[in-house]
């Protein structure tokens, strides 16, 4: 008898494949879609999307657009959440987590990095020249330096300030809670309907030496489906990364969740699961194939950037409380 085993015995894997039902309902792009857009997490998201705009208004690509665009939090020594000026670990050290991702699903990032301004661009070099999708601590600035970056010192006299009250405060303990976080992410469409995505940030504030956040993790801080869309996290890294948030947020939306449903169900989960979301905030953004966007965010305050032909505007993303 010709049964199921004997079946895919006689034909091997290639059967088993053929055998799989279609399951994905994936996002079409339609005459209406919005492009070329770039949207961003939190108020300077404005400053970041209008250098990724140049990129995208002249044609160019958009894995170049999330990339500049990410570049500016990074090099503003008064942003305390990204790059230089970030607030840094309990040890006084300023280490950066970053991660990129195109339209083809190649993706980097690099963790716990310390000494060099666009962590962003390291990751883009770990994509494109190393064999390799993440590269962590000395190793990630062993790999910057190979590659041409300059070491400098991140941590400012602003934010040595901050980490030296905190320490005269707080018995040299890292904090539970997240204090002084605000992560950016990106997301483009270029003209070409092409996506890609970035997120970089100095991780939350007095963290553990070594700590990784969920902003390098693809699939919890970024996730880039070209079929689809993108999604981004922001707050809480350990909360995003327990429910893979940003992979988790695509998928909803291959299903045929709107962008910002599919950020509020992504938010649901952590809050059935985390007894303790009233005390913190994770913030998702998301964008589909055509152009539309969406948030959704734990707590009150969160904003994103989007800009498109028509100008750049700061739009209220809605909350659980
Ligand atoms: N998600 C970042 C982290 O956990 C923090 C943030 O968004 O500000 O490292």
């Amino acid at each position: 008898m010709l049964n199921r085993r004997n079946l895919l015995k006689s034909f091997g894997i290639a059967a088993v494949a053929t055998t799989l039902p279609e399951i994905s309902v994936t996002a079409k792009a339609n005459e209406n879609s919005v492009k070329p857009i770039v949207v961003s997490t939190w108020n300077f998201g404005i400053a970041a999307n209008a250098d990724a705009w140049k990129i995208l208004n002249a044609g160019g690509r958009a894995l170049d657009a999330v990339e500049a665009g990410a570049k500016v939090p990074e090099a503003d020594p008064n942003n305390q959440s990204v790059g230089l000026g970030g607030l840094p670990d309990c040890d006084g050290i300023v280490s950066l987590d970053a991660c990129i991702m195109d339209e083809n699903g190649n993706c980097s990032s690099v963790m716990a990095l310390e000494n060099i301004v666009h962590a962003v661009s390291v990751a883009r070099k770990v994509m494109e020249r190393s064999p390799h999708v993440q590269i962590a601590g000395t190793g990630a600035l062993q790999f910057a330096l190979s590659q041409g970056f300059t070491k400098e010192d991140l941590l400012t006299e602003a934010s040595r300030k901050a980490w030296e009250k905190w320490k005269s405060e707080n018995h040299y303990e890292p904090i539970k809670q997240n204090v002084g976080h605000d992560t950016i992410g990106i997301l483009a469409i270029d003209a070409a309907g092409n996506l890609s995505g970035a997120c970089t940030t100095s991780g939350l504030a007095w963290k553990y030496h070594g700590r990784v956040g969920d902003s390098p993790i693809i699939g919890a801080g970024l996730f880039v489906d070209n079929e689809v869309g993108a999604a981004c996290a922001t707050g809480k890294g350990e909360s995003v990364v327990k429910i893979c948030g940003s992979h988790t947020i695509v998928e909803l939306m291959r299903q045929g969740a709107t962008p910002q449903a599919a950020c509020q169900e992504a938010v649901k989960r952590i809050a059935k699961k985390q007894k303790d979301y009233r005390d913190f905030q994770v913030a998702f953004l998301a964008i589909n194939r055509n152009g539309e966007a969406g948030a959704f965010a734990i707590q009150k305050g969160f904003q994103y950037a989007k800009t498109t032909s028509s100008g750049s505007e700061l739009v209220n993303g809605m909350s659980l409380l």
